[in-house]
């Protein structure tokens, strides 16, 4: 066996202790017989380990008791239709900031619905290169909620910190940076995350909703979509993704065993200074995103030339350096360096990208 450095975007690497666990555990899960898989969603054996996973994240994440956890389907963009679907009753109308594509995204599908919906502030004309600042007063007072996307999969950055929207409830998407530090849930109204970048493979939905704002759906809206309901239910309106989840569990399981949040995030902020040290040291590769703005997950960097571009991912990935092309929409490259690289994967990525660079001088 000959395990890759794996920099994808999503779905991305997993620690291996957890994908050794559920190995061991892929046929008989513990006295049941079966494997979790194929266990009723309402038999104690799988009781048992939604509730963990759920008593586990609150405990790695510090979540306040008047928060719901749910664990729902649909991935990170049904959650751009349930936002709006869920809150807009508060007020009739919400603000957007637009800070990359999913961002764009979430604005556009609320837009979609016809809802009174504002892009407070973008920094689109700037190739999305920042964060763009924004500040109380240009949300609008009876906004029902303020939407951001808190890291920047594509784009490489993040929220230098937690906007201060006042008493209006702060939406956040975190798909790409749940769970690489410590974050303070009672700042938000709602964080919701899909799980195949730093939680579990793809398939399950991670959304953490303030108890008060489970009042405001549109009384048409689609069962599946309404956090209330799934709320009152545990989850389990219908089946759940019963395999993701586990492997969600065993994954807080692990963090918590490792020294919880505040040890991942020493652990990321070295592997992110290693790459960053490097980039700003040198200047055969470009790294396009304002440094106040860069994310601790992504690292974006080009040569400024696309054959090189494509040539080095191309290079990379036969040296088990997989999956270094940047996303379609934007080229270059991109390091997601989640939870689970390990630092050797960065330091063997910066030793290849000197190297690249000593055997392609630019013309
Ligand atoms: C990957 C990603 C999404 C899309 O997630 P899906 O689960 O594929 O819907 C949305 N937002 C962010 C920030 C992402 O990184």
């Amino acid at each position: 066996m000959n395990r890759v450095f794996n920099f994808s975007a999503g779905p991305s690497m997993l620690p291996v202790p957890v994908l050794e666990k559920a190995a061991s555990e892929m046929l008989c899960y513990g006295e049941s017989g079966m494997s979790v898989m194929e266990m009723s969603h309402r038999s104690p054996d799988y009781e048992a380990i939604i509730n963990d996973a759920e008593k586990m994240l609150r405990e790695l994440m510090q979540i306040p008791d008047n928060y719901k956890v749910l664990f729902l389907q649909g991935g990170a963009s049904t959650q751009f239709a349930a936002v709006p679907l869920n809150l807009i009753g508060r007020t009739g109308k919400a603000d957007y900031v637009v800070s990359g594509q999913f961002s764009g995204k979430a604005f556009k599908e609320a837009q979609k619905m016809g809802y009174d919906v504002k892009c407070v502030a973008t920094s689109k004309d700037d190739n999305f290169d920042h964060i763009p600042t924004f500040t109380k007063d240009m949300i609008r007072e009876d906004a029902a909620y303020v939407h951001i996307c808190f890291n920047n999969t594509i784009y490489g950055t993040k929220y230098p910190e937690i906007p201060d929207t006042g008493d209006i409830p702060l939406v956040a998407d975190m798909s790409s940076c749940i769970l690489s530090e410590p974050v303070d849930v009672s700042r938000f109204g709602v964080i919701y995350a899909g799980a195949q970048k730093n939680v579990a493979p793809a398939g399950v939905t991670i959304v953490i909703v303030r108890e008060d704002l489970l009042e405001y759906a549109d009384p048409k809206m689609p069962t599946m979509l309404e956090w209330k309901i799934m709320a009152e239910n545990g989850s389990m309106y219908n089946t759940p993704p019963t395999y993701t989840i586990y492997i969600a569990k065993l994954v807080f399981e692990h963090l918590l065993a490792t020294g919880g949040l505040a040890a991942k995030k020493a652990y990321n902020e070295n592997k992110a200074a290693l790459l960053y040290g490097y980039l700003d040291s040198q200047d055969y590769y470009i790294a396009p995103v304002k440094k106040e703005s860069r994310s601790l997950m992504n690292v974006t960097f080009v040569t400024g030339d696309a054959e090189l571009d494509k040539k080095f991912a191309k290079e990379a990935a036969a040296a088990g350096l997989k999956n270094l092309k940047g996303h379609r929409s934007v080229g270059g490259m991109r390091a997601s360096i989640y939870n689970a690289m390990p630092t050797e994967g960065v330091e063997k990525l910066v030793a290849f990208m000197k190297e690249f660079a000593a055997n392609n001088p630019k013309a």
